[in-house]
C-alpha cells in the first residue's frame, strides 16, 4: 500500500488545502483505498462553517466507497473487497452506544467520519483523501463491483432513506407517506417507501427543485409538487383523499417544514424529523401534537439494517444510476462542494460525488 495519501484538508470554512498525509495508523485498524465519496448536505454545512460540533482542520466526506487496502484484525473482508463504510463509528461501550444511539461519545467532538478533526491521529478520517483509516470499530458493508464507484456512493443516502421512511415510522404496507424535500435523502426515502409497499408517496420541493421533482415522478412518486407555488394540502387531498400516515422532514434550512409536517399528517400519525434547523428560533406550538396524538421521532444517520438493505438494492435497481448527476476529481473538491450547495446552478442537479 502507498504510505502517503493526497488529501483535501478543510483548514477553515470554504478553504481547502491540497496536502499529503502519512498513513500511520494503529495496528488494530486497517486502511481503505477510496474510490469515490458522495457530498451530502451535511458536508455542505461543514464546508460553509454552519455545522455544530466541528473542529477544523479536517478532511471532510463521509459517504465513502473504496477497497480494503490493509485488512487489519477487525476487518472481516480481504484486501481488494469493495465496501461502503458507515459514517458513525460506535465504540459499543459508551452510554450512547449501549442505548443504540447514533452519537458515540468516545471521540470528541463527534465519532463520525468526515467530522473528526485532523489532529486526531492518523488524520485520515474523511473521504476527500486517497486513503481512509479504518478504525477498529468501523462498520463495513461489501458492495457490488458491477456499478461505477460514484453510483455506489448512493448506498449512503439510500440507507438513510430506509431507516427514516421504513424503520423509524414502522411503515406498514398500503400507508401514505409524504416527504418534504426532494434532495438525495428525500429521493432515497421515496425509493425505500415504495419498495416497502407504501400505498402512496408524495414529495414536495421548492421552485428550483424542478429536475429533482421530475426524477421523483420517474421513481414512482404519486405526487411531486413545488410547495412554493402549489396548495400542498389541497393537492394531497385531491390525490390521496386523506391525510398521510407518515410525514418525513428532509428539507434543508427550512424551520417551517416542522409546522407543515405537523399540520399535514393525519391524527395518530408519525412525523420523522431528519433535518436540523440551526439556531433559527421559531415559535413552536406543541398543542397540535397533543390534539392529534402524534408520534414524533428525530432521525440521525442510517442504521446497519438500512445499509444492508441499501447494498442489496444497489445490486438490483438500475434507477440508482440516475441519482448521482455530477462528479468531480479530488483536485476540484471546492467545485464539488459548491455544486452540492447549488451554487453552480440547480439544473439537472440530483447529487454530487468526488471520484478518484
Ligand atoms: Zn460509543
Amino acid at each position: 500500500m502507498q504510505t502517503t495519501a493526497r488529501a483535501m484538508m478543510l483548514v477553515e470554512p470554504r478553504h481547502f488545502t491540497d496536502t499529503a498525509i502519512e498513513a500511520l495508523g494503529s495496528e488494530d485498524g486497517g486502511w481503505l483505498a477510496v474510490e469515490a465519496t458522495g457530498i451530502s448536505g451535511n458536508d455542505v454545512q461543514i464546508w460553509k462553517g454552519e455545522a455544530r460540533d466541528v473542529v477544523y482542520p479536517l478532511v471532510p466526506g463521509h459517504e465513502v466507497v473504496g477497497r480494503v487496502a490493509v485488512q487489519g484484525p477487525n476487518v472481516p473482508y480481504p484486501v481488494g473487497t469493495r465496501v461502503v463504510v458507515e459514517p458513525r463509528i460506535r465504540c459499543g461501550v459508551c452510554h450512547r452506544c449501549r442505548q443504540n444511539l447514533a452519537t458515540c461519545v468516545s471521540r470528541k467532538p463527534t465519532n463520525s467520519y468526515g467530522m473528526i478533526p485532523s489532529i486526531e491521529p492518523p488524520g485520515l478520517w474523511g473521504g476527500l483523501a486517497e486513503l481512509l483509516y479504518l478504525d477498529p470499530n468501523a462498520h463495513l458493508h461489501p458492495v457490488t463491483d458491477d456499478v461505477p464507484a460514484e453510483v455506489a456512493t448512493f448506498v449512503h443516502p439510500l440507507a438513510s432513506g430506509h431507516t427514516w421512511a421504513v424503520e423509524l415510522p414502522a411503515l406498514q404496507k398500503g400507508e401514505g407517506v409524504l416527504i418534504l424535500g426532494p434532495g438525495p435523502r428525500g429521493l432515497a426515502c421515496l425509493i425505500a417507501a415504495k419498495v416497502a409497499g407504501a400505498g402512496w408517496v408524495g414529495i414536495t420541493g421548492l421552485s428550483h427543485d424542478g429536475d429533482r421533482l421530475d426524477l421523483a415522478r420517474r421513481l414512482g412518486a404519486d405526487l411531486a409538487i413545488d410547495a412554493e407555488h402549489t396548495d400542498v394540502a389541497g393537492e394531497i387531498a385531491g390525490a390521496l383523499g386523506r391525510r398521510p400516515d407518515v410525514v418525513i422532514d428532509v428539507t434543508s434550512d427550512d424551520p417551517e417544514a416542522v409546522f407543515t409536517a405537523l399540520d399535514l399528517v393525519r391524527s395518530g400519525g408519525r412525523v420523522i424529523l431528519a433535518s436540523t434547523k440551526g439556531n433559527r428560533a421559531f415559535h413552536f406550538l406543541s398543542d397540535v401534537i397533543v390534539a392529534k396524538q402524534l408520534t414524533m421521532k428525530g432521525a440521525m444517520g442510517a442504521s446497519s439494517v438500512g445499509y444492508q438493505w441499501a447494498t442489496s438494492q444497489l445490486e438490483t435497481d438500475p434507477r440508482i444510476d440516475d441519482l448521482v448527476s455530477h462528479q468531480f476529481p479530488l483536485s476540484e473538491a471546492s467545485h464539488a462542494l459548491q455544486a452540492a450547495a447549488g451554487l453552480l446552478g440547480r439544473d439537472e442537479l440530483i447529487s454530487v460525488a468526488v471520484t478518484f
